[in-house]
């Protein structure tokens, strides 16, 4: 049978809307839509504006150099980072706020004011210097959420030297792969890390990771563990922190940075295949991720920010990092698991630190939905003004949970839509502004322009197909570590002239974006192409459903057959009743086409390390395939026991 394709059909309906509250749009930052307006009569210098926010050495020439593909932003500024997001602050009556509070898992607490984090980066900066690295050299970290991990970005940035943290949950191999590619000469790592009590053996796991680099000079550990860890220190080559920092001189000049020399790479989730090692520079970015913190997060004077992600994603590098502290704002870290010692751990943390803005992933909130509302109940949470959201597309259920249970009806969810590549939050709500609709994304951050795309690059005004973003901002990735084809190639040739997100949205009448998940991820059921999205939020909209992975597989009469992973609520059983009864809801939901032909009832679903569901993997195992690359999984016997169930069911 010929397939003919068609743009995804956008199926879910939502009909709930959320104004902001009077009292939250009196205060805000942002009160009215006029700055959409201003951002897209003249974005450059609506960026320009915002640019003078920050502290530069140097002005800009010329805010916008842009020969497609790429592009340099502010074109001859200097500017330096940590400065920024530090000296400048001292220099006021922020000296004594708190910058970072850190809570640690087993429940010390520790916060380091400006002042604290000044005297900090500074000598680490020296130390960094110390041990040779110059401007324009990488250095590794790999650290748990622990200060000494934002004390270490800062002082690499103080110093021009690119980082490249890599999460602490990676493996050897992951670590390995990551310090080659980049050719760092650094790595900073510690003796160990704490995760549900137990020790992640970090040092350990580096140790077996430099049998196979041949880049690094010196390896710089942090002690966390102590004794138990139980790590040995290489002569010559290992060196402490806390013996480093002993006689470090107290004052390092920032280097005066080019707006675009190399400020970090990052590698991406890996959700889709091998990951890529994402380069973003230093003035664009700053701009970018200042304003969008600000503006996003309604980001006040006396506000206790906590951003749940681990700062080895982009998302704790953006907005636990370099956008909180840029604005000079309280940022609060935790280092531990969500359910440690136990499922309120997270509104415990909130009732402790009195936390104003909340910012977590859907998957996290997923979890809680799973768990009970007896778990955020037992805590005070109406110090909460503000909640937000990123990683995946978030269930309309999974935004009402969120809504009552964690925000009381009061908090405005902003569900943030970006990317490592993108650097900054790119599709959002303003909070003080925007019309919240349960699972959307709602409009471009004011000067993005994004749009919606067919198969030929056209923009489709109403209705499902590939989300572009057509002009560049500030705070864009520049190119893949040592691959500029491959940046040429995965971003800039599906739609000549736009940015290919690998996403696929929709747009409703009202102008609002509506993530309906990756276009590989997309299932083509006798020529109607279904979002995973909106089936599995059709799933979880059902009251025993806590999570579920919708994919695609091949079918000779249809094209492609839907195949549910589905987890149910604590407590609730699987049986053919319940897959039957998941089936006719989806149906009332969304209609015939999209109708699981089989429900997979599964404890866990695969994820990356952040989070998210890995499709892909699904597709190999209900296909029979050999499993693609694993490296970026959270838990490889989610995986390897759900391959087993799906061969015993087959035979
Ligand atoms: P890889 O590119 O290696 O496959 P990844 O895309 O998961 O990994 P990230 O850059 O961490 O790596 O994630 C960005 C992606 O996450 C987006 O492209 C989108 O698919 C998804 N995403 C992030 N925020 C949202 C959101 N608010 N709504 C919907 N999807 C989101
Ligand atoms: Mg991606």
């Amino acid at each position: 049978m010929e397939l003919q394709t068609k743009p995804i059909e956008a199926l879910l309906e939502e009909e709930r809307v959320f104004a902001p509250p009077k009292k939250f749009r009196e205060q805000a930052i942002i009160k009215d839509e006029s700055v959409y307006k201003k951002a897209a009569k003249n974005p450059e210098k609506f960026w320009e504006e915002i640019a003078k926010e920050l502290e530069w050495y140097k002005k800009w020439r010329k805010v916008l150099k842009w020969k497609p593909p790429f592009a340099e932003w502010f074109v001859g500024g200097k500017i330096n980072v940590s400065y920024n997001c530090i000296d400048r602050h001292v220099k006021t009556f922020r000296k004594n706020k708190a910058a970072i509070i850190w809570e640690g898992e087993l429940g010390e607490t520790q916060i380091l004011t400006y002042w604290d984090l000044y005297r900090e980066v500074n000598k680490f900066a020296n130390v960094l210097r110390s041990l040779g690295v110059k401007k324009g050299e990488r250095v590794t970290i790999y650290l748990p959420m622990i200060p000494e991990l934002p004390i270490a970005m800062l002082a690499c940035a103080r110093i021009g030297a690119p980082h490249s943290v890599v999460f602490g949950g990676f493996s050897a191999e992951s670590l390995r792969d990551r310090i080659n590619d980049a050719q760092a000469k650094i790595l900073i790592t510690a003796d160990g890390g704490y995760r549900r009590g137990n020790i992640v053996p970090l040092k350990k796991n580096a140790d077996e990771a430099l049998k196979e680099t041949r880049s690094i000079e010196k390896v710089i550990v942090v002690r966390r563990v102590g004794e138990k860890a139980q790590i040995e220190m290489k002569e010559g080559r290992d060196l402490w922190w806390h013996e480093l920092m002993k006689d470090a001189p107290s004052y390092a000049e920032p280097e005066k940075m080019d707006s675009e020399d190399m400020l970090y790479i990052l590698y991406t989730s890996g959700t889709t295949g091998k990951p890529k090692g994402i380069v973003h520079t230093t003035g664009g970015y700053l701009v970018g991720v200042h304003i969008t913190t600000k503006w996003v997060f309604d980001l006040k004077e006396e506000d206790t920010y906590w951003c749940t992600a681990d700062i080895g994603w982009v998302t704790g590098h953006s907005y636990i990092v370099y956008g909180p502290l840029s604005n000079g704002a309280t940022s609060l870290m935790y280092e531990g698991a969500p359910d440690y010692p136990d499922k309120d751990r997270f509104w415990e943390i909130v009732e402790k630190h009195k936390v104003t803005i909340f910012y977590t992933a859907p998957t996290a909130i997923r979890t809680f939905m799973k768990w009970g509302e007896e778990y955020p109940r037992k805590h005070d949470l109406s110090s909460l003004r503000l909640l937000g959201t990123v990683g995946e597309p978030i269930n309309p259920e999974a935004w009402m949970w969120y809504y009552e249970n964690i925000g009381g009806k009061r908090c405005p969810i902003v569900d943030t839509w970006w990317q490592t590549e993108t650097g900054m939050i790119m599709i959002t709500p303003l909070p003080g502004v925007t019309r919240l609709k349960p699972g959307s994304a709602t409009k471009p951050f004011p000067g993005i322009e994004a749009d919606i795309v067919d198969d030929n690059g056209k923009s489709i005004k109403t209705g499902a197909g590939y989300l572009v973003l057509k002009r560049p901002w500030p705070a864009m990735l520049r190119t893949i570590y040592g691959d500029p084809e491959r940046y040429v190639e995965q971003y800039w040739s599906r739609f000549p002239g736009m940015y290919f997100t690998g996403d696929g949205a929709k747009r409703d009448k009202d102008g609002y974006f509506w993530l309906l998940g990756r276009v590989d991820d997309v299932i083509n059921v006798a020529g109607h192409r279904v979002s995973t999205m909106e089936v599995e939020s059709a799933l979880v909209d059902h009251p025993l459903v806590a999570e579920a992975a919708v994919i695609g597989r091949k079918d000779e009469l249809k094209g492609q057959a839907i195949t549910a992973f589905v987890t149910l609520k604590e407590g609730v059983e699987s049986s053919s009743n319940l897959a039957d009864d998941l089936k006719r809801h989806v149906v009332k939901k969304i209609g015939a086409i999209a109708r699981p032909e089989e429900i997979i009832f599964t404890a866990e679903l695969p994820k990356t390390r952040s989070g998210k569901i890995m499709r892909r993997l699904l597709r190999d195992i209900a296909e029979g395939r050999a499993l693609g690359d694993t490296t970026t999984l959270s838990d490889p016997a989610v995986i390897r026991e759900l391959k087993e169930k799906y061969e015993e069911k087959e035979t």
